[in-house]
């Protein structure tokens, strides 16, 4: 049984796939999707050895050897181009990570068309790596679990340009119009949070002013969004 964080993630993947899922851990979700026959093919991609070894565990326990492959790989590395693969799920790190994944190996991007991506924090740097490298968000989800916010961003490659404003990239183009419950509570929560970083500085009186700018420009958006 996944997690609803992970069963969102995992719901994006097109049937048939083949998916990559870099930082895998212990391979759950690449292994319930093989289990239920959702996907053709999976690498779990891993660079630390503790969790490789979770995933090759799972994978030998599951009998999923004949479809699912666990690889010691630093992000992207894990994908070999006979893999052919044409999904890519990121989920449970931080958005500059993943940016960082991503843009480390485009020779790995070759053929993909969809990436799944659970940022857990920095949703907006991700929204604009998306952007830039013609990779449009089709669908978008946020959700409580545990105590914790979590935000699922679906994109497909594209050959048009795309662009987001500053207010698509920090709410998200879809999450920002649909405005759900979860959604204002985050956002409330986030306002309170830069207001006090505000008060903070100002009191401190040390605050470079660039950091006040931007925090103001911040609270702005945010008063904005729940306006
Ligand atoms: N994806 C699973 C999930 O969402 O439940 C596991 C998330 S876990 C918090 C993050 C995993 O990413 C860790 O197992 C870590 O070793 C792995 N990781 C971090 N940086 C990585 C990289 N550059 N390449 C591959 N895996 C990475």
């Amino acid at each position: 049984q996944l997690s609803a964080r992970l069963a969102t993630v995992g719901a994006f993947v097109p049937q048939g796939a083949r998916v990559a899922d870099i930082g895998s851990d212990h391979a759950y979700l690449p292994a319930n999707l093989a289990l239920n026959q959702r996907i053709e093919y999976g690498v779990a991609g891993e660079v630390v050895k503790g969790p490789f070894e979770n995933a090759q565990h799972e994978i030998q326990k599951l009998h999923l050897t004949a479809c699912l492959v666990a690889r010691l790989a630093d992000g992207l590395a894990a994908i070999q181009p006979a893999d052919r693969i044409d999904t890519i799920t990121i989920a449970g790190m931080g958005g500059p990570l993943i940016r960082h994944i991503l843009a480390a190996k485009p020779a790995a991007l070759v053929g993909v068309k969809r990436l799944v991506l659970q940022p857990n924090v920095g949703e907006a740097t991700v929204r604009e790596w998306l952007a830039a490298n013609q990779f449009k968000i089709t669908a978008e989800r946020i959700l409580a679990e545990d105590g914790h916010t979590y935000e699922v961003i679906v994109a497909d490659k594209t050959a048009t340009t795309i662009h987001y404003t500053a207010t698509e990239q920090l709410f998200g183009p879809f999450l920002g119009l649909e405005k759900s419950p979860v959604f204002v509570a985050k956002w409330q929560r986030e306002l309170e949070r830069a207001q006090t970083a505000v008060a903070q500085m100002q009191q401190a009186k040390v605050a470079p002013t660039e950091h006040l700018a931007a925090a103001h420009a911040k609270i702005k958006l945010i008063e904005g969004v729940l306006a």
